[in-house]
């Protein structure tokens, strides 16, 4: 049975080159702080959430400041070692940008950013499902796989986001993340969700705030995730790998894309000799179908 994450069918959607460097070759580059930071925010609130279903009132805000300053802690620990490994194949800019930003910063707006959700958010959540981890069929034998961050006692599904950036309204509208949710859910639960929820906490050194977007049913439906899924997962059986950002896109940059060497030595090297390179067992594939055609045709 084939099972893949909605994060690496999103890989794919943002990056099919990105994917195959990632999933096919299993080439794990991509040390960042601020990666390190959400997910710091993420255990705090989970631990916050279970405590909160167990006792219904979860921990106080001055114990999640401590818990989430602890975890960033730790997952810096981690930061640096994962930054030293991928340091030579990784930019000059890359680098660069990575130095320069402000592990005391970080901290200071996830502090703050956690007093506005516990004042703002927190009181009209009651927790039922944290972390629920969900399986569904796609077709035989592949199956899409994830865990729910949040759901409560209203049958409302909440995705939990930190950003930088204020977000909006379209967001939701284009997110297939919720989508699949939406039928995780179902299969856990046995009902359809009555509503989704994404509950973004706004981080900002002066003013932190809360945005919250709200629907009643996705607007991307079952049978288009289904089908998209399926195309994505029959594209990779194919390899069809390729980049389509634009030569000054952000996204394909020096200093955002821990995998930039790679692509540039794919574009020098073209698809064939570059996985030969990079992956053996394709390599040994192929030269076996070579030989197979040889002694079919011999
Ligand atoms: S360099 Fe561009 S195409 Fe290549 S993995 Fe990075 S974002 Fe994707």
């Amino acid at each position: 049975m084939k099972q893949v994450s909605f994060t690496q069918l999103m890989t794919y959607v943002r990056c099919p080159e990105h994917y195959l460097f990632r999933y096919v070759l299993g080439i794990r580059r991509q040390p960042r702080k601020v990666f390190k930071h959400g997910f710091a925010m993420h255990e705090t609130l989970q631990y916050h959430f279970e405590q909160k279903k167990a006792d219904g009132k979860g921990i106080a805000l001055a114990e999640a400041k401590e818990f989430f300053v602890d975890s960033f802690g730790s997952a810096l620990e981690d930061y640096k070692q994962e930054l030293e490994e991928a340091r030579p194949y990784l930019t000059r800019e890359y680098l660069s940008k990575e130095k320069h930003v402000n592990v005391g910063d970080m901290i200071d707006t996830g502090l703050k950013g956690l007093e506005v959700y516990f004042r703002h958010l927190n009181p009209y959540i009651d927790p039922d499902l944290v972390e629920e981890p969900f399986a569904f069929s796609v077709r035989p034998g592949l199956e899409v796989v994830g865990r729910m961050d949040l759901t409560d006692k209203k049958d409302v599904i909440h995705e939990l986001k930190t950003t930088r950036v204020t977000p909006n309204h379209q967001d939701i509208r284009t997110d297939a993340q919720i989508s699949i949710y939406q039928i995780g859910y179902k299969e856990v639960t046995g009902r359809a969700p009555k509503g989704l929820s994404k509950d973004y906490i706004v981080l900002s050194k002066n003013n932190s705030k809360i945005v919250r977007f709200r629907v009643v049913r996705p607007f991307i439906d079952k049978k288009t995730v289904l089908r998209s899924i399926e195309t994505i997962m029959d594209a990779v059986q194919k390899n069809i790998f390729f980049c389509l950002h634009p030569a000054e896109s952000w996204i394909c940059s020096k200093e955002w894309c821990a995998y930039y060497k790679l692509h540039q030595e794919i574009k020098k090297l073209g698809f064939q000799a570059f996985m030969e390179k990079y992956a053996p067992r394709y390599h040994s594939r192929r030269q076996s179908s070579t030989l197979d055609t040889k002694g079919k045709n011999a």
